[in-house]
Formats: structure tokens, C-alpha cells, sequence
């Protein structure tokens, strides 16, 4: 079946080959592909009209001409032939547009699937609202495809990644090669279930179809030249493939073997290395002094691997040359001593200064995120927590899947932060405005742990929790 990018090439020749041609007879041999007008009314409507532009919407072609519009979809085997007009007739050729200059235009269909319909309109607007483009979702290349709306499309979802990216409404353009494609370069199993895709996966899933659409565009592109009209129009090219129809092979980026299995009907290619099982993120958040340490030592014990936000932030402002230059540059030498970074004065500067807590998150955080999917990457483990002071905050949350903040009543936040940091009260309030409203953050949490009261109350509230998520994952 043509993909986007063929049916782009497709537009791209066709563009170049008859612009500014004139009909002066439309034949319909197979009244079943245009949906909507007999041959009498087709030839009424474009009969001395001019091909004006051919623009496309998902794999739908559309004719621009001057008063009328028609749509084409070439489905499993459409592709249109250029012949001249006195050429003997080909049984599989369907609906033939001839031109004044003794051209013609065939549509060729071996099975029949595919579709033309006539428009009364050539305005853009009114056209995508026709039925069969107005279902379609958006295009990877539009504005409207973000990570928010993918996101809120597919969180919900039962089925899996595969099936959701080849549903047209959802993105439009993806077909089963790119979705093969996509989904390799996001690191995604095709059959990850939807429920399991995080907002940081939904913007490399855009990322990646813009990406290997583009390419492939570009690759057909370059074939435009090499098109006889007489081979007909089908957009085909050799395309550069990492999995897709590739199984035996091993994979380009680790060399595991590729394998091949069926999602939803369709035959799917993947590396199991690089595309595993996607484990459950679950990010670990409170205020200062909430006791979110307890919480993590416990889920530690317990066996669960824990990712330290804070202990990466130490190890890359103790030894990384890179972040320590970019820190020294920001901040300048003073809060250096023999070129070991002076991290309790730094710590005062920013959390008494917004400003200067921004830029040293900005050196920090794209890293520790770096840092924390390579160990999401390189862990088989089917739970991960990801403990973040600032999660929310940060956006580490868009990693994750489901999020626990801890919560602690004020009173006991200060006592708790006099006897541990021995802080003063302006020092302690100073730190906790720093930090998003506790409130605010326990509404964007999907789960809270209320660490007020007794050890065994909290350890009794992880426990249930832990059950929860453990059914999350075994549910299927
Ligand atoms: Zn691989």
C-alpha cells in the first residue's frame, strides 16, 4: 500500500506533469471508484476546467482545478499513468481524464479499492471538512500534533502502541512500514500498551515520524526525476529501513537479531534489545522535610530499583568536567575552592534567588534526564521509581507514568527540617517557597502518601500503594 511519502511523490509527479492541462472528456469504466457522480455529471462539471494545483492531505491527493475539486485515494494498487490519448486502453485502467493537448490522465486499479470524489468547491477550507478528511487526525508535520494531544489520546487507550499509530483519526500518514520505523527509533515495543506511554515518549514519537517522513519524502523525491509516464505514477522508492521487513537481520544500532511478529493482523519488525517490555516510571516527589527519603529507603529495601535525582545532581557537580565549566561560566570562580565546587554556597545562592535557581537548573536538569533514561534504558526491571525533589517542577514527571507526592503537615515540615538542617525559621521558609505549593503538588500527583504521622502509618500507606502499581503491571 502507498505510504505518505509515497503518495507526497506521487503529487510531486504529477505536479510537474500536468499543471495547466485542460479536460475535454472524463470516461469512467468503473463507476464503484467515484463515489459520488455518474459519468454524465462529471463531464458537466470539469469539462473545459484547467488543473490548477494538486495538493495532498494525509494519502489523499486533491485535484485543484477551476471551479471543482476532486479527491483521489489510491489504496492498495491506485497509481495514475500520463499516455497519450491514441494508446490502446489497459483493462485495469478506470477513470480516464483526457487533456485538449491529447494527453490523458489514467487511473489505473488492479483491485478496484481505490476512490475519487468530485467537489463543487476549490477552497481548502471547505474541502477538509468532506467526510473522508475531516475524521483524519493531524499530519505529523502539523502544529496540532503536540505531545499534549498525543498524549491525551493514547494514556487512555487498551491497545497497543502499534494499532493506536496506525489509526488515521489519531495521527494521519503513519502506515504499517513507518509505524515500524517510528517505533524503533522511540525505543517502543509495538505492543506496548497505549496506558503505558508517557508524555516524554508521545514528543519522540513526533519527533521520530517527522523525522523518518521527512526522509522518506526526501528519498522519493529524488526518484521524481527517474519517472516515465509510461511506467506509471506509483511513488515507489527504495527506502533505508532499520527493521521494517528485516527480520534475521541484525539491528543497526546493537546488532540483536530482528524479529518479526503479527499486531492487530499486520506484519510488525522490532529489535528486542533496543525495544523492550516498557516498565512502569513511577516518580517520587514531596516537599523539603516531607520525609520522602523514608518512603525511598523502604521502596529500596523492598527490592525496587530507585533512581536518585539528588545523587546524580551531586555526582555531576562533583566530577563532570562539562557541567562544572558550564557552572563556573554562569556563576563565576568564587564559588569554587581548590576546583571543587563550594555546593553549600551555591545551594544559598539559589534558594534565595529564582533567577539564579533557574539557570542552575537549566545546566542540570537536561542531563540528570539523560543520565535517568539511560538507566530506565539499560534496567529490566518492571517497576522504576524516579525519585525527583522538584518533579513537577521540572517536567521529570513527563517521564513517568504515575506520580506519588509525599505529604507532611507544616508544623511537623518545620520541626522536622529545625532538627535535620538546623535551619533557621527564614532559612526554612525561604527553602520551602522555593519549591511548588505542596497543595498543588499533591493535586498533580496521581497518588499521596501522608508521611504526618506515625512510621508504621506510612509504611502501611506504601505497602497499598505497592499493590496497586504491581497490579498495574500484571493486569495483562
Ligand atoms: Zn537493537
Amino acid at each position: 500500500m502507498p505510504e505518505l511519502p509515497e503518495v507526497e511523490t506521487v503529487r510531486a509527479t504529477l505536479e510537474k506533469q500536468i499543471i495547466g492541462y485542460t479536460i475535454k472528456k472524463v470516461k469512467v469504466y468503473c463507476e464503484r471508484i467515484v463515489l459520488n457522480e455518474k459519468e454524465d455529471v462529471i463531464n458537466a462539471k470539469l469539462v473545459g476546467e484547467t488543473i490548477r494545483k494538486i495538493n495532498r492531505y494525509g494519502k489523499y491527493l486533491i485535484f485543484i482545478l477551476d471551479k471543482h475539486s476532486f479527491l483521489s485515494h489510491l489504496r492498495m494498487e491506485g497509481k495514475y499513468f500520463l499516455k497519450k490519448e491514441d494508446e490502446e486502453r489497459n483493462k485495469h485502467e478506470h477513470v480516464i481524464f483526457s487533456f485538449t493537448n491529447g494527453l490523458e490522465l489514467r487511473y489505473h486499479d488492479v483491485r478496484k479499492f481505490g476512490l475519487i470524489k468530485i467537489l463543487d468547491t476549490t477552497d481548502m477550507k471547505e474541502i477538509l471538512k468532506e467526510e473522508e478528511l475531516n475524521k483524519l487526525g493531524p499530519e505529523a508535520h502539523s502544529l496540532s500534533l503536540n505531545a499534549t494531544y498525543l498524549f491525551n489520546k493514547l494514556h487512555k487507550l487498551k491497545e497497543s502502541l502499534k494499532t493506536a499509530l496506525l489509526d488515521q483519526t489519531i495521527i494521519c500518514g503513519l502506515g504499517n512500514i513507518y509505524v515500524d520505523e517510528v517505533d524503533f527509533l522511540s525505543n517502543l515495543k509495538p505492543t506496548t500498551s497505549c496506558q503505558m506511554i508517557t508524555y516524554d515518549d508521545c514528543e519522540n514519537i513526533i519527533k521520530n515520524s517527522r523525522l523518518v517522513l521527512n526522509k522518506a519524502i526526501e528519498a522519493g523525491g529524488t526518484t521524481i526525476r527517474s519517472y516515465t509516464s509510461s511506467l506509471g505514477v506509483t511513488g515507489r522508492f527504495q527506502l533505508n529501513l532499520n527493521v521494517h521487513t528485516k527480520a534475521g537481520s541484525p539491528c543497526p544500532l546493537c546488532g540483536t537479531i530482528i524479529e518479526k511478529i503479527k499486531v492487530g493482523g499486520r506484519g510488525t519488525y522490532y529489535c528486542p534489545s533496543c525495544q523492550k517490555d516498557h516498565p512502569l516510571i513511577v516518580g517520587l516527589t514531596g516537599s523539603i522535610g516531607s520525609g520522602k527519603t523514608t518512603i525511598s529507603n523502604y521502596l529500596k529495601e523492598k527490592g525496587y530499583l530507585i533512581i536518585d535525582t539528588d545523587e546524580i545532581s551531586r555526582s555531576l557537580t562533583k566530577d563532570n568536567k562539562e557541567i562544572l565549566n558550564k557552572i563556573k561560566e554562569e556563576f563565576g570562580p568564587s564559588f569554587f575552592i581548590n576546583g571543587e565546587l563550594n555546593r553549600k554556597e551555591l545551594g544559598d545562592l539559589v534558594f534565595n534567588n529564582e533567577n539564579e535557581r533557574n539557570k542552575l537548573n537549566n545546566i542540570l536538569h537536561p542531563v540528570i534526564k539523560d543520565k535517568v533514561k539511560e538507566i530506565i534504558r539499560n534496567s529490566s526491571d518492571k517497576i522504576i521509581f524516579v525519585d525527583v525533589p522538584l518533579l513537577f517542577e521540572s517536567g521529570f514527571d513527563k517521564l513517568c507514568n504515575k506520580t506519588i507526592c509525599v505529604v507532611v503537615d507544616k508544623t511537623e515540615q518545620i520541626k522536622r527540617l529545625k532538627l535535620r538542617d538546623k535551619l533557621n525559621d527564614l532559612d526554612i521558609q525561604k527553602r520551602i517557597d522555593s519549591q511548588m505549593d505542596l497543595k498543588k503538588k499533591s493535586e498533580l500527583a496521581t497518588f499521596i502518601i501522608d508521611n504526618s504521622q506515625d512510621l508504621c502509618y506510612t509504611y502501611k500507606q506504601t505497602d497499598k500503594l505497592i499493590k496497586i502499581l504491581e497490579g498495574e503491571i500484571n493486569h495483562d
